[in-house]
């Protein structure tokens, strides 16, 4: 049998917010949602992206040369006031030939296939962070439960490498629970935290602002809950979004209904990072111009008093 690839765009190390104590974060390419917000816009598409920063290009039409597909061009490049590479989306075959070429990675591919022992090798690297500070390693994304049955076998196989190596390796899945509830069911033994996003309680609303409905992902909540799993709950925390007191309400409930609590909420103010992003991907940020903004301090200690009348603790 051949050996799973995975997809992944960015490897984040020491991180501190992914999980307990000091972690590396993979970052698996392919979401099935599409948060209008989404800070990892490159993170969508299972497929290859390619991300472009005029900013740092200076023009010597290195890529221009070497693109099989005639895909780019000198021309007028939205945001650049001196030009840029105009780039065709529908004649680029992704083969990733103008990153290769471009002499100051003006030009970058998103993501990079690794194999489990990869995966592993980098993992390894940071053990001596892990023993000093209770930390591990986390899986996010995209959705790292998209990756289906694969994601299973990563993490038995990194869970075993590191017995094999002498010590426990924490895991997390930073995850949408959006996904079957067997696989989800299959992940619980296979990780020692989960960090859920709940986006919206109104399944109407989930679904027009992350493409999705929340049904599934609040049955699956409630299945890891039954099981016993550790989890963290976090809120992208929007005005114009979710952030009215109903909403936050709705959401303490359903928590205090469960067989038992998350460990905490997370409220996380809105940022438009994303913003950059979608511009180096050729994409638009919030195509319609909805309106999202960031909640004040004031607002995040309403909708902590919120949560906290349902006896759900929280922290921003
Ligand atoms: S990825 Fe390949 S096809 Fe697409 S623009 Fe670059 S060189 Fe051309
Ligand atoms: S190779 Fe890089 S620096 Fe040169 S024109 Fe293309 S994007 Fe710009």
């Amino acid at each position: 049998m051949d050996e799973p690839v995975y997809s992944i765009f960015d490897i984040k190390r020491y991180s501190i917010n992914d999980g307990p104590g000091i972690r590396i974060t993979f970052f698996f390419k392919g979401c099935p949602l599409s948060c209008v917000w989404c800070h990892n816009p490159e993170g969508m598409s299972r497929k290859q992206t390619r991300m472009y920063t005029v900013s740092k290009c200076i023009m010597c039409g290195a890529c221009v040369q070497v693109c099989p597909a005639k895909a780019l061009g000198f021309g007028r490049v939205h945001g650049a006031a001196g030009g840029g590479i105009q780039w065709d989306p529908d004649l680029c075959t992704m083969c990733g030939k103008c990153a290769e070429a471009c002499p100051t990675r003006a030009v970058e591919m998103a993501s990079k296939p690794y194999t489990p022992k990869e995966i592993y090798a980098e993992i390894q690297k940071e053990k001596p962070f892990f023993e000093a500070s209770g930390g591990g390693v986390t899986f996010s994304g995209g959705e790292p439960l998209y990756q289906g049955e694969k994601i299973l076998q990563l993490l038995d196989y990194i869970g075993s490498a590191a017995v094999r190596d002498g010590f426990t390796l924490h895991r997390t899945l930073d995850t949408t629970l959006y996904a079957p509830a067997g696989l989800v069911r299959e992940a619980v033994p296979r990780c020692e935290l989960f960090m859920v996003d709940i986006k919206h309680m109104d399944s109407r609303m989930h679904r027009h602002w992350c493409g999705v409905p929340n049904e599934p992902i609040l049955d699956n909540l409630r299945m890891i809950a039954s099981m016993g799993a550790e989890y963290i709950v976090r809120i992208p925390y929007i005005i114009g979004v979710n952030a009215a007191p109903a909403n936050i309400a709705s959401t303490g409930r359903y928590l205090s209904s469960l067989k038992h609590m998350p460990m905490y909420v997370e409220l996380l103010p809105y940022h438009d990072i994303g913003k950059s992003k979608h511009s180096r991907m050729g994409t638009v940020y919030n195509p319609e111009s909805e309106h999202m903004s960031s909640p004040s301090t004031a607002d995040m200690e309403e909708a902590a008093e919120i949560l906290k009348k349902y006896g759900v603790p929280s922290r921003f």
